[in-house]
């Protein structure tokens, strides 16, 4: 009788246990792909409704949640990936604002080079260079923009004037500030050609200032008198190469070189301009850092744009400065004393992806006939020493058809962009974030691939 109950007994045990470890697996990954689902949709929600999310960046949330999932699936799930399909379906694409964050996996890579330590007694002063024009500009900053310029070939820095800003979207507001006459009884007119920088008539007439007044697009502009034009080269949103249009006397240029580097354009010539505006935040990827340069020509001008910043915010963060000089400074380094590019380039990295996304974005559109994408012609890059076409940061996407509000359309298919309308164009048009992370463009492909009207 004993003998017999052993093995009934052992059964039951084997029994109960798996049941247990049956269990206790659901509820692990359960649990923990809830918890997944919940980050990731935090991660992408972020931009939309700004939510604070304990300092941690959108990219650290999405990897980290993306790194759950993918070692729960592993170790529990076989069907992760039909799982990643049904939800990614669901998924909204944010692609509205061209937030750099392409590049954070580049600068991850680039390990403690681009560390900075400052110290608590450091940088206590309002000012950094009292001798200097733009007293708060950090010497080490100014050193860094012109090596930077000098080994890619972009602008020329010699005799001219650096005034930093807190991006260049403060040396925008300093620059028209500067250029529009005190005494004028009526405001200056601001132009660009359209379809232009989104950003640019809301920054001009923000403030409904005396000094100045958006006049929409360049090419119908007939009002006669002294004006301000605003070149962007290459262009923001649709990415062509750009000159000013009105070409008049009292014409007043101001060039924004925001995409003027060698991952977007091939660098064809030395822009020598009046008033030359750059960032960091296109150019290394760094908007986070809120640091951008004007290269300026005229002395009174500069002066004028550094009294704006002086009176807008006393000068311009000291540590923010310290550390775009240190970026810029790591961008330099990874190409050697003849201007080689070593291992790690940054400018060759940014390039090849770039070049890869623009193929992939292609490839997509081919896939209906619902979309078009500019074309773009190639030219020599002196500074790679190849030729190739524009990959701008942007992709300028217009509805074909009856589709008459592409960004509506989009929508609708939970890929968020910007319409035309806010770059003074048809709305037929949308521009479209090439700079997000790998999982988000990728996503927004294969979703564009598959529309269907
Ligand atoms: N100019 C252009 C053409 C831009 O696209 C941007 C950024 N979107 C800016 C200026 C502003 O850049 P920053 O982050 O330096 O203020």
């Amino acid at each position: 009788m004993a003998d017999k109950k052993k093995p009934l007994s052992r059964h039951v045990l084997i029994l109960s246990l798996s049941l247990n470890i049956g269990l206790i697996l659901r509820l692990l990954y359960v649990d923990e792909n809830w918890e997944a689902e919940r980050g990731i949709h935090a991660a992408f929600c972020m931009e939309d409704n700004h939510q604070q999310t304990g300092g941690a960046s959108k990219l650290e949330i999405y990897s980290q949640v993306i790194g759950k999932m993918k070692s729960v699936s592993s170790s529990i799930s076989p069907s992760y990936d039909t799982r990643m399909q049904v939800e990614n379906r669901d998924r909204i694409v944010n692609l509205d604002h061209g937030d750099p964050t392409m590049y954070q996996s580049f600068w991850e890579q680039m390990g403690d080079k681009t560390t900075v330590v400052i110290n608590g007694w450091n940088f206590i002063s309002y000012f950094s260079d009292a001798k200097n024009l733009c007293w708060f500009v950090e010497p080490d900053f100014v050193r860094a923009v012109v090596r930077l310029h000098k080994l890619v070939g972009n602008a020329i820095t010699q005799g001219r004037h650096i005034v930093v800003g807190t991006g260049s979207s403060q040396l925008y507001q300093a620059a028209i500030y500067a250029l529009s006459p005190n005494e004028s009884p009526d405001p200056m007119s601001v132009v660009s050609a359209a379809p232009y920088y989104s950003s640019y008539p809301l920054m001009t007439d923000f403030l409904k200032s005396g000094l100045h007044k958006w006049a929409g697009d360049a090419q119908n502009f007939s009002k006669s008198g002294p004006y301000i034009e605003l070149v962007t080269t290459p262009n923001n949103p649709d990415g062509s190469t750009r000159g000013a249009v009105v070409n008049r006397n009292e014409g007043l240029l101001v060039h924004d070189y925001a995409y003027f580097w060698p991952q977007y354009t091939p660098i064809s010539f030395v822009a020598d301009e009046e008033l030359m505006l750059f960032t960091v935040s296109k150019s290394t990827g760094h908007a986070g850092t809120r640091i951008g340069w004007a290269v300026v020509k005229d002395e009174e001008v500069a002066r004028k744009m550094t009294k704006y910043i002086e009176l807008n915010t006393i000068g311009v963060s000291k540590e923010s400065q310290i550390r775009a000089a240190k970026i810029l400074n790591v961008v330099a380094d990874t190409y050697d004393e003849l201007g080689n590019p070593k291992e790690d380039a940054f400018f060759e990295h940014g390039y090849r992806i770039m070049t890869k996304r623009w193929n992939q974005l292609r490839e997509a559109v081919k896939r209906n006939n619902l979309f078009s994408l500019p074309k773009f012609s190639s030219s020599f890059c002196n500074f790679s020493h190849r030729k190739y076409e524009a990959n701008p940061a942007f992709a300028w996407l217009k509805c074909e058809g009856d589709i008459e509000d592409c960004e509506k359309f989009m929508r609708e298919h939970k890929i968020l962009t910007r319409g035309g309308k806010h770059f003074g164009f048809s709305t037929k048009y949308v521009r479209i974030s090439m700079l997000d992370l790998d999982a988000n463009f990728d996503l927004f492909t294969e979703r564009l691939s598959r529309i269907r009207q």
